[in-house]
């Protein structure tokens, strides 16, 4: 165990929370505009069942563009990786995460990488089932089984919030449909899609799942395979070159830890074979991801040696 005492924990916490008053809590969907400028948690799950935390543990928030790497995982379990890679690219983009630009300049005009929107929605596109509920459910059910707690679900609330506000992801399903990349309605997708970014979560949850894939698709408490190795390896790997959206070459230099971020400040850190890493502070930097959050795992890092590089 890396960590001898909560103490020690906090007093970095207590650091990196000074960062949030350089921050901004999302507001283009506007129930994501409620969250608390200031607050700042992490939690940190070890393979052996032990876990540590501080900050505001008890709050809950939505995995937005967290989910897009879970998503992947269900999808390449459910269709293989030929089918997948055949309709989303591997490459980053250097964008930020809701661009339309390259769909329009690049030849095939399948997307760059699953972590951005674009390339997103074609994931979600791909996740099995006859309904939009049957498929929400598929999900939900996954990741119900990564973070070891059955009470797991979406957020009316956010959900129906992003979907009457989803303009700029509409577009992005229009132009993918105009070039048959998907031949799904276009509401449906996004009804989907906003569900699938409105799973609540707490940072304890979001340590335990990234615990997972740090284990390579194990869970360590039971010793399930919940996932094949290969897969969660892709995962991570996206998670390093586009994880924490046009900022993963910086955040891989001065961090090096696989990380996803999301737009409610969720940071899921998956340190390989050591522990995984739930973080929460709504107060975002100018690409989206949470000021606080960075610093927290960079200072964390540096200390404790967790950088893979
Ligand atoms: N639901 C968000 C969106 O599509 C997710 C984006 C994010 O977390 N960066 O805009």
């Amino acid at each position: 165990m890396i960590f001898q005492a909560n103490d020690e924990l906090k007093a970095f916490v207590a650091e990196a929370k000074t960062y949030t008053i350089n921050g901004k809590v999302a507001d283009y969907i506007p129930a994501l505009g409620k969250a608390s400028q200031n607050d700042l948690a992490i939690a940190i799950y070890y393979p052996d069942g032990q876990w540590i935390s501080a900050g505001e543990m008890e709050k809950e928030f939505t995995l937005q563009s967290i989910s897009k790497v879970i998503t992947l995982a269900l999808v390449l379990m459910d269709r293989g990786f030929e089918y997948v890679f055949e309709r989303v690219g591997m490459e980053p983009t250097g964008d930020p995460f809701n661009s339309i630009a390259k769909l329009e300049t690049m030849a095939p005009t399948k997307p760059l990488n699953p972590m951005i929107n674009a390339g997103a929605l074609v994931v979600t596109h791909m996740i099995m089932g006859n309904t939009v509920e049957e498929r929400i459910q598929r999900l939900v059910s996954f990741i119900r089984q990564l973070a070891n707690k059955s009470t797991i679900g979406y957020c009316e609330e956010v959900a129906r919030s992003e979907f009457e506000s989803a303009h700029l992801n509409r577009a992005l399903c229009h132009f993918l449909k105009q070039h048959n990349i998907i031949d799904e309605d276009v509401e449906q997708l996004i009804d989907l899609y906003t569900k699938q970014c409105a799973i609540e979560i707490n940072c304890f949850d979001l340590a335990r799942i990234a615990l997972v894939f740090a284990m390579d698709g194990v869970d360590p408490e039971s010793g399930i395979q919940i996932m094949p190795a290969d897969i969660a390896r892709i995962c991570k790997t996206f998670m390093v070159t586009c994880g924490m959206y046009n900022a993963s070459g910086e955040f891989a230099i001065k961090t090096g830890i696989p990380a996803k971020s999301g737009v409610s400040g969720g940071i899921m850190g998956a340190v390989p074979g050591l522990c995984g890493i739930g973080v929460f502070g709504p107060a975002l930097d100018e690409k989206g991801n949470s000021i606080a959050g960075l610093k927290l795992l960079e200072l964390l890092s540096k200390k404790y040696e967790l950088n893979m590089f």
